[in-house]
């Protein structure tokens, strides 16, 4: 761990992601599962090719297959036999000879050529070529896609559809791969009421844990939601508790301001090793990380921005690692800012935006307006986060900025 992560005052963003990865231990049990039940699950195996993709040279067009050579002799050829995809050209194709062939079907070993049909003209047992032709062309080569005993996957990718389409096409059947975690969902406050329940004077309906679920289901993590606990000592102790006997980390909203008066604090300190954090990122200071009896916690901040941005920029970091998957890679661009913007040096802000193409073609961002932490429809309305570094001061429009792109796990 570096220098930074010991210094007092607030945690420099990086610092918070660095402390946090060098806890998080992957998970190591796998399972074997049939390829059409793979989907987003994170292989532990390398892939390599057990056959050449294509298996065969074969036709890219609907046509005739020649030797180039024959063409030295004679614009004309005879046609002695076709091919078929699924059913090849048994027989011999001597100079001075074609056969018909359609797109995807093997090529006879003595043909090195397509000709499409468009450019021939076809008699009962013949055809003249019209053009000049090129040897080779119209035709896939054996292995021109993936090669026999080529690495196409590796231990750690986090299959896609297309990488099932890719593993079918190999002929492989079933792969190995780490098993799925499991995250228990907590939030607290007296205040929080659930959609569906009436609102008392003060309450508010509870949102976080309906954002993170549907994060979590994005990132394939099973989720295990606690709803709302009160805010009673016993309540919260036997809701973390039981979380972390079930679940491989305990994700908790509200409750871990310093110095704030609910007892998410007290039973944490009880429970396990908790760092209670003031990360310097905006939105989102408070923010705690550690360990419990059998799994690891995130406790994020309860205003609904913060409890989303510290969710998306540092714990599914770490719950990535912990997948075994292979990190993110997440999109940043320079683009003009064309909004002035609020900040004064000492965090790293993440400020929300809405990147476009003006009429000059030029990328621009804009931002979503007012900041607030509380403000979740900011967040729908934007396409980007503005990232402005910890030193750096407000912004006037017409300077150039760093965003990151929304991933899929936002929208
Ligand atoms: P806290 O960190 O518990 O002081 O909460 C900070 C703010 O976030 C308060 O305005 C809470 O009412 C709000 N808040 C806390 N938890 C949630 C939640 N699960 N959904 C929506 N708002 C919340
Ligand atoms: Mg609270």
């Amino acid at each position: 761990m570096s220098d930074c992560c010991s210094a007092p005052g607030l945690l420099p963003f990086e610092c918070a992601l660095e402390n946090m990865l060098s806890q998080i231990t992957p998970v190591t049990q796998t399972l074997t599962l049939p390829i059409s039940q793979a989907l987003n699950y994170v292989l532990a195996q390398d892939i390599t090719s057990p056959l050449n993709v294509p298996n065969h040279d074969n036709s890219a067009m609907d046509g005739y297959a020649f030797a180039l050579e024959s063409l030295n002799q004679s614009n004309t050829l005879t046609m002695v036999g076709r091919s078929m995809a699924g059913a090849p050209f048994q027989g011999e194709c001597k100079l001075g000879e074609c056969i018909r062939i359609m797109t995807g079907a093997k090529m006879p070993d003595c043909c090195d050529s397509v000709e499409m049909q468009e450019n021939v003209q076809a008699e009962a047992d013949s055809i003249t070529f019209l053009k000049e032709k090129q040897f080779g062309s119209h035709v896939r080569k054996a292995g021109e896609d993936i090669k026999l005993g080529q690495q196409v996957l590796n231990q750690g990718h986090k299959l896609s559809a297309v990488d099932i389409g890719i593993l079918a096409s190999l002929g492989v059947s079933e792969v190995t791969v780490f098993r799925k975690l499991t995250v228990a969902l907590i939030a607290t406050g007296d205040e929080l009421k659930l959609p569906g329940q009436s609102l008392d004077s003060g309450d508010i309906y509870e949102s976080n844990s309906f954002v993170l679920r549907g994060m979590l289901e994005k990132l394939h993590i099973d989720v295990i939601d606690f709803g709302v606990i009160e805010d009673d000592f016993e309540a919260i102790k036997a809701a973390f508790v039981s979380a972390d006997s079930q679940a491989d980390a305990v994700i908790s909203s509200g409750g871990v301001s310093v110095g704030d008066a609910d007892y998410t604090k007290t039973v944490l300190d009880d429970l396990g090793e908790i760092d209670f954090w003031k990360v310097a990122m905006k939105p989102g200071k408070p923010f705690a990380f550690g360990k419990l009896p059998n799994s690891v916690f995130f406790g994020l901040p309860g205003n609904p921005v913060s409890a989303m941005v510290t969710f998306h920029q540092l714990a599914i970091i770490a719950l990535t690692k912990m997948q075994n998957a292979e990190p993110l890679k997440r999109t940043n661009l320079q683009v003009k800012c064309v909004s002035d913007l609020k900040k004064s040096p000492g965090r790293m802000d993440f400020q929300r935006g809405v990147l476009s193409v003006n009429e000059l073609g030029e990328n621009v961002v804009e931002s979503t307006g007012s900041q607030g932490s509380g403000i979740l429809s900011s967040l729908a309305r934007a396409n980007c986060f503005i990232v402005l570094t910890a030193e750096r001061g407000k912004v006037q429009a017409g300077e150039v900025v760093t965003v990151q792109l929304f991933d899929q796990f936002i929208h």
